[in-house]
């Protein structure tokens, strides 16, 4: 299965999604920008709302002024109630609270070169969304990754590539199934079928290895949505679909989940 330049490839288990991208429509929503209390309690798909005016004005030069202010920073420091998470490359040229154009406060962000998670992001994304209630997580990945195309050449080397030491090895890694999935997209597209190939696969992953987040899903209290950042338009290119889980597919990963605990308490 092919991953074209606007669509990622699906395959999993948990994720049932169909996921498009497309350009987002100009609107400026000023109404938007200022951070009002209790704003945890607003819907996944207000707070998408809310990321995708905000990069719409970042994209098109139109950017508001966030308050950043002390006024603000006493405001936070009684406690935040950040609207949406986001899981990010570490890349400098994708700050999320610059590209969605928000403030102080407003997003809870966790970065990782490639978004490659273990298990100390899993936990903080986790205190995000059951403590801080935080309705919507956006895996946002980018063009020219250069996590995704180091992991596209260590791949290309096969078993004779070199070690790159414990760590830079774990990343790449990680991202490898990501290449593995874009391998047949034809050259010119192939590192961006990667690139969003990896920001689905890492979501499954979420689902697959957090039973919180995933349960969450499952009762419509959290949304999870892939996006692709394009470095030179400003542009952030939402999937179409969140990814969701069925009862079902609940069920299932709960008893594998309890069959993995039952075996690894044997050892
Ligand atoms: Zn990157």
């Amino acid at each position: 299965m092919l991953a074209g330049a606007r669509s990622f490839a699906r395959h999993v288990v948990l994720a049932v999604p169909v996921l498009l991208y497309a350009g987002i429509p100009f609107a400026v929503a000023v109404a938007e920008a200022a951070a009002a209390d209790g704003e945890a309690s607003i819907t996944p798909s207000e707070a998408l709302s809310r990321l995708k005016s905000g990069n719409d004005r970042f994209s098109h030069d139109a950017v508001l002024g966030q308050a950043v202010d002390s006024a603000r920073r006493a405001v936070l420091a009684q406690g935040q109630s950040p609207f949406a998470m986001v899981l990010s490359c570490a890349d400098s040229r994708v700050p999320p609270e610059v590209v969605f154009n928000v403030g102080l406060g407003d997003l809870f962000v966790v970065r990782a070169a490639g978004e490659v998670t273990d298990r100390s992001i899993l936990a903080s994304l986790e205190y995000g969304a059951e403590h801080l209630h935080t309705p919507l997580l956006v895996v946002l990945g980018h063009e020219s990754c250069g996590a995704v195309k180091a992991a596209s050449e260590a791949a290309g080397a096969g078993k004779h590539v070199a070690s790159h030491g414990p760590n830079l090895d774990y990343l790449l890694h990680a991202i490898e199934p990501a290449v593995a999935r874009a391998a047949k997209t034809p050259e010119e597209a192939r590192l961006a079928a990667a690139i969003k190939a990896n920001v689905d696969l890492v979501i499954d992953d979420m689902l697959r290895s957090s039973a919180a987040l995933r349960t969450l899903v499952h009762d419509h209290k959290l949304q999870m949505v892939g996006a692709y950042y394009e470095l030179a338009s400003g542009k952030v290119l939402f999937s179409d679909t969140p990814h969701e889980v069925t009862d079902a597919q609940l069920k299932r990963a709960r008893i594998k989940l309890a069959a993995r605990t039952a075996s690894a308490s044997k050892h």
